[in-house]
Order: C-alpha cells, then structure tokens, then sequence
C-alpha cells in the first residue's frame, strides 16, 4: 500500500471491511483489510450530504491534499481516497494503538520520559510540517493517535492550512487556543508551537494549564498567560521551563520555531 500511487482507481470492493474504530463529526472510521495485499488500513467514511450540509467540501478537499502531500513518520499516512453516490472514503494509515487522549486519560499523567518522547515526536512533525508551510492549527490530546509500537502520529488536518503568509480564521478547542487566534487575529505557526506548551504541560499534569470552569475565564487566562504550576505531581524545573519557554516566552518572541525546539529537549 505505502509504495502505491494515490492515483489508484481504489473502490469498497477492493476491502474486507472490519470492526469500527470510532466515530467522528461527519462519519465513522473502520478498519480494514486490502482484499489482494492484506494491508491493515483505517477507512474513513464520510457522508458527501454532511459534507454539503455544511459547505465544507473545500475544506474537506484541502484537508486531503495537505495529508496526502506529508510523508513522516510522526504524520498518519493518507494513501489514497475514493467515493460512491452518497460517501467519501479516505485510507488511512491505521494507528492500532487509538487515541493518545485515551492512554492519557487512563494513566492521569505521563512520566517525564514519557511525555518528552511524545513532544519529541510531535516537535519533529510539526518542524516538517512548517518547513513545508503547513500549520496545523488543532494540535489537541484527541488528534495525537499511536501505532502499534506506540509511536505518535498527528491524525485529523480539517483546520490545516498551507500558507505562508499569516491567517486570521479562528479554529481548533479554546484550551489549545494560542492568544492571537483567541484574539481572531492574524496567525503563523507559533499557533502550533504554542499548543506544544499547553500538551507538555498536559502531558506532565493531566489536565491544560489555562483550563477554567467558566469559558470566559480560560479566554481571559490565555490573554494573561496565567500559568500556574502545581506542587503535585512533581514536576523538575528543566520541564517546567520547557513549558515556560514555549507558553510565556515563546508568545513574546515569536521567532521560536520546532526545529530551535528539537535542539531544546533531550531525551
Ligand atoms: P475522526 O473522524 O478522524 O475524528 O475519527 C474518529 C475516531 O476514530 C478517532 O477519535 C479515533 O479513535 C478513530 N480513528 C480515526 N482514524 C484512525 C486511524 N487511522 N486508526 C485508528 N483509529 C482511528
């Protein structure tokens, strides 16, 4: 499958189609087998009425050209899609080890070794994603996903642009929300280094740093940079300067890229 060309005339006939794997806005996700190779995917089916419904078939368009045109091994593969009367299939590198949220959610926190090789991970995605004027712009816990080797990759490019220059739609989950897109205005990749600060924090707490009961107040801390760390879980200063670096420094100077990042972190 990996070798194969996107170009391929593919249709549901050319998969044994397994067990779902979960449910998104516009569709279900399945697994699935390629009848001739046997090759493992995730099939992402998508309803064209929903679609439509909600105008987002530019989106939807983008969303599938960014991902097919990223090849790393921190970035979930998109092989290939096709469709019928009323679906949009996508082929998806299947990740069997699911959502990272779910690993989080389970162990409360990660372990400094833990969630510095996740950040690592993400921090090299995301320097190639930008070196090829990429950002993501919804980097959050639910669109992390791990392979069977639980090896990151970042799934889901619905909110991905390909731009250069600076953006001003605001999208992605207030808690992950750097102040400029918080603020509607106009936007680079820091959005996404930003959101590094607000995971490694996560990852080492269990929860986002600027989280509120009350919307309004998450707003008004991410304006703030209200960061706060508590006594527990222990937490050593190099990480909580990390976090620091990226939250507090990293919106003052913006000069910041994951490739500088890359060099910071040792694991
Ligand atoms: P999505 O529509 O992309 O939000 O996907 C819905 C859910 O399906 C996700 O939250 C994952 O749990 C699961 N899922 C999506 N893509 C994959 C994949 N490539 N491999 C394994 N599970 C996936």
């Amino acid at each position: 499958m990996a070798s194969e060309s996107v170009k391929r005339d593919w249709s549901i006939k050319d998969f044994e189609v397994g067990r779902p794997l979960g449910k998104g806005k516009f569709g279900r996700v399945y697994v699935a087998r390629e009848t001739k190779t046997k090759y493992i995917v995730a099939l992402k089916v998508i309803f064209k009425e929903q679609i439509e419904k909600y105008k987002l078939q530019h989106q939807l368009k983008r969303e599938m050209a960014i991902q097919t045109s990223l090849l790393h091994p921190h970035v979930l593969r998109l092989y290939g899609w096709f469709h019928d009367a009323e679906r949009i299939f996508l082929i998806l590198e299947y990740a069997h080890g699911g959502e990272l949220y779910g690993e989080l959610q389970r162990s409360g926190h990660f372990s400094e070794q833990k969630a510095a090789t996740y950040i690592a991970s993400l921090t090299h995605a995301l320097a190639y994603c930008h070196e090829k004027n990429v950002i993501h712009r919804d980097i959050k816990p639910e669109n992390l996903l791990l392979d069977h080797e639980g090896r990151l990759k970042i799934a889901d490019f619905g909110w991905s642009v390909e731009s250069a220059n600076k953006r001003r739609t605001m999208c992605g989950m207030l808690d992950y929300l750097a102040p400029e897109m918080v603020e509607n205005r106009p936007h680079d990749y820091a959005v996404d280094n930003w959101t590094l600060g607000v995971l490694c924090y996560e990852f080492l707490y269990g929860s986002p740093p600027l989280r509120s009961r009350r919307q309004a107040d998450t707003f008004r801390r991410i304006m703030k940079v209200d960061l706060a760390f508590p006594s527990t879980p222990h937490v050593s200063s190099e990480a909580k300067d990390l976090v620091t670096l990226l939250l507090v420094e990293g919106t003052l100077q913006k000069g910041l890229s994951c490739e500088d990042l890359g060099g910071i972190l040792i694991v």
